[in-house]
């Protein structure tokens, strides 16, 4: 089992009198062994959060994490890191606020400052029907006991002085949820990774999945590029990819696999401390600790695995940037990337057992799943462990789809995020 150094200002201190030579690695390098009790696929956030809780609630810790590329380098690693919880339905209300709520002390737990920011996030209204949607999520919202407030337009200016109001689009109001806000990506799965691999979990890069072991419908472990590895359970968290993984086990999910563009600007003093977005004109900002404006743009209107994404999208989100927000025209775009993402019909997310016996999927999360990282770990680590749904996550298995009981967040994903 690794000892990782805990991490604390004293810590910090006595290493400098080293020169910082001597920290211990954050993970160990493992090498894959013949067979574990579980195995997770994908070592991106939602991966690495569930080996931690597989390790750290349900006592299982023979456990390997099997990363394809790099950790992070999926979904993870190129979000815009928007956390919240403000969806309209109970069932997602639960789910993503369990995950806010264990947001609230992750750093703590993890000993790695996972920087979750609570700075709030305001969803804009720009006519009579986003009015009226805003007040329905809000109040839902409300009833749920989540944190939820209606803004007038002269409170929207208060928090973000340089909006332009009336634009095209004029901002009627606002639904503001002040325990929102964001978090550093790449830290949520180096976090997880770290106190996973310290409680003896096995995370393994550049090890893809290439096909499952299946005998008498149960699953019994995966091909790799590195040889079959054995498992009594598996669980598949591979965000865009998990099509590609259902149909290695013979299924199909109900999926599509899209790209996802992101930019960032050159880095600013500090001009917007908190997170603002709207459906309508399309645009969602917030800016980051180094400065840069962080800025999402909507998803492309095709299929595909290519990561990278259409010039159209960043163009109409930037469009949709300067007609709020006009002071940032001679601004400079840094960078632009994307992600590939698992969209359901409801908008809402496949945590499910499969037609294979203990073989799990994960997936689903599409435009928003970076805020329910800790939430999502924690329950289906729940549901690997047990062999059963958690309580949060039974709505959310691939039986709705047979019940037609969906769960539909089509507003409250309205914009990606
Ligand atoms: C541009 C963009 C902006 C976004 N903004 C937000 C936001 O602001 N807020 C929010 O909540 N969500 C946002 N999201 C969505 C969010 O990023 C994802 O829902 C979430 O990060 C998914 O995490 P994950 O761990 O499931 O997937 P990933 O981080 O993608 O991890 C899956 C991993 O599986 C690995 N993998 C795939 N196939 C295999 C294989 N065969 N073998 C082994 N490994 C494999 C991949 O390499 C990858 O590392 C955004 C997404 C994008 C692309």
């Amino acid at each position: 089992m690794n000892k990782p150094n805990r991490y604390s200002v004293f810590s910090l201190a006595r290493h400098a009198l080293n020169y910082h030579q001597d920290w211990a690695r954050a993970w160990r390098n493992a090498q894959p062994k013949r067979e574990y009790e579980a195995v997770i696929v994908g070592g991106g956030g939602h991966g690495l959060a569930t080996a931690y809780y597989l390790a750290r609630e349900c006592g299982v810790r023979d456990v390997a994490v099997l990363e394809k590329g790099w950790l992070g380098g999926g979904n993870t690693g190129r979000n815009t890191t928007i956390v919240r919880s403000n969806y309209l339905w109970d069932e997602s209300a639960a789910l993503y606020d369990h995950a806010v709520k264990l947001w609230e002390g992750l750093s703590a737990e993890l000993n790695y400052n996972v920087m979750f920011s609570q700075r709030g996030l305001l969803h804009l209204a720009h006519n009579v029907h986003d009015m009226q949607e805003i007040g329905r999520r809000g109040c839902a919202i409300y009833a749920n006991g989540i944190d939820s407030e209606l803004l007038t337009p002269a409170q929207v200016k208060t928090m973000v002085p340089f909006i332009n109001l009336d634009g095209r689009q004029p901002v009627l109001g606002a639904l503001l949820q002040r325990r929102g806000g964001t978090a550093r990506h790449d830290a949520v799965a180096w976090g997880y990774a770290r106190a996973a691999d310290a409680l003896g979990v096995d995370i393994i890069q550049n090890c893809e999945v290439t096909g499952f072991g299946i005998d008498a419908n149960r699953v019994t472990g995966v091909q790799t590029n590195r040889g079959f590895i054995g498992a009594r359970k598996v669980g598949c968290v591979v965000a865009g990819h998990c099509s590609v993984l259902a149909d290695m086990a013979g299924f199909r999910l109900p999926i599509e696999s899209t790209p996802l563009q992101a930019l960032v600007s050159e880095p600013l003093k500090p001009v917007l401390d908190c997170v603002v977005m709207s459906g309508t004109v399309h645009a969602y900002i917030s800016q980051s600790d180094k400065g840069e404006l962080v800025i999402g743009a909507g998803s492309d209107a095709y299929n595909s695995y290519s990561q990278r994404g259409g010039f159209d999208s960043i163009e109409h989100a930037l469009c949709a940037v300067l007609e709020l927000y006009p002071i940032f025209s001679r601004l400079k775009m840094l960078r632009q990337w994307a992600g590939i993402v698992d969209v359901t019909v409801d908008r809402s997310p496949l945590i499910t057992a499969t037609p294979v016996r203990n073989l799990f999927f994960n997936c689903g999360w599409g435009t928003g799943g970076f805020k329910a990282t800790p939430g999502s770990g924690h329950v289906f680590a729940h549901c690997i462990a047990r062999g059963e749904m958690h309580p949060l996550a039974a709505p959310f298995s691939i039986e709705r789809f047979n019940r037609g009981a969906l769960i539909d967040e089509g507003a409250a994903a309205a914009v990606a995020h």
